[in-house]
């Protein structure tokens, strides 16, 4: 059978499209695009041009269906979506897990990602990272997963759309506490690009400064939460701790 390839279109600046990305999107028998419009676009930009088929969240399963057909048929297909890595808070997971069931080889081309983009612009000290995508759009929904985040050790990485970014920098202040710093990756890769980092206390009022730091596409960072003060082991405990660790093969 073909060969079902993963590729990561640009997060904004066209020259982030990698060499291989371009010969593979040229090499295929097919796109299979998130909007064929958009993806049209692009290929045109690198003067290609090639058969598109719409596979979005509302077709995935059905047309992953028809590629899976195309691909068991010998075809090679290049899976893209608007901006960025299929599969990472968009669509592409659902038809990669069919070609898998259908034992059809499946081949990354990685390249952009707006979380990656963030974490390496941001310069969080951290042993790891968790990547949470947006947040839910209902604000005790939001504060409800805030909450189950408050301990989280690593760096907390979210989506978020700028009609939203008000609302959520202020239920972060408030669920994971005020002096947690924050950055503030937007527009990576564009013209407007601005990567700012401040405790979250003031983000909101730093954003409604001026209407502009409201505008485009936002990765939100929230650093590590503190590391928990130990309690003190008193000497008793001390005592029947060593001994139950004497008793350990
Ligand atoms: N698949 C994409 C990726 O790999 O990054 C993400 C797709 S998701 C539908 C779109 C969201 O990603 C935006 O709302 C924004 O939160 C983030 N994003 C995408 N491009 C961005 C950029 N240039 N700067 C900042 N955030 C971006």
């Amino acid at each position: 059978s073909g060969t079902l390839y993963v590729v990561a279109t640009p997060i904004g600046n066209l020259q982030d499209i990698s060499l291989r990305a371009l010969e593979v999107l040229k090499a295929v028998d097919v796109v299979a695009a998130e909007d064929t419009r958009h993806t049209s676009g692009l290929l045109s930009h690198f003067a290609i041009q090639k058969k598109l088929v719409a596979v979005h969240e509302h077709n995935e399963r059905k047309a992953g269906e028809q590629l899976i057909q195309r691909l068991l048929a010998g075809g090679s297909v290049a899976l893209v979506s608007d901006a960025g890595t299929p599969g990472i808070s968009d669509p592409g997971a659902l038809v990669v897990g069919m070609a898998h069931e259908a034992g059809v080889r499946v081949v990354p081309v990685p390249g952009a990602s707006a979380v990656i983009a963030a974490i390496c612009a941001a310069g969080i000290v951290t042993p790891g990272f968790q990547f949470h995508g947006f947040l839910p759009a209902s604000g005790s929904q939001r504060r409800l997963a805030l909450q189950a985040l408050t301990d989280v050790a690593v760096t907390l990485v979210f989506y978020e759309a700028p009609h939203r970014v008000l609302d959520s920098v202020a239920d972060m202040a408030a669920v994971l506490g005020p002096s947690r710093m924050l950055t503030i990756a937007r527009e990576l890769t564009k013209t407007f690009e601005t990567i700012h980092r401040l405790p979250l206390l003031e983000a909101r009022a730093w954003l409604e400064q001026d209407a502009n730091r409201q505008r485009g596409e936002f990765v939100l960072l929230v650093e590590p939460a503190p590391a928990r003060e130990v309690e003190p082991v008193d000497a008793e405990s001390q005592r029947i701790l060593a001994l139950l660790l004497d008793e350990l093969p």
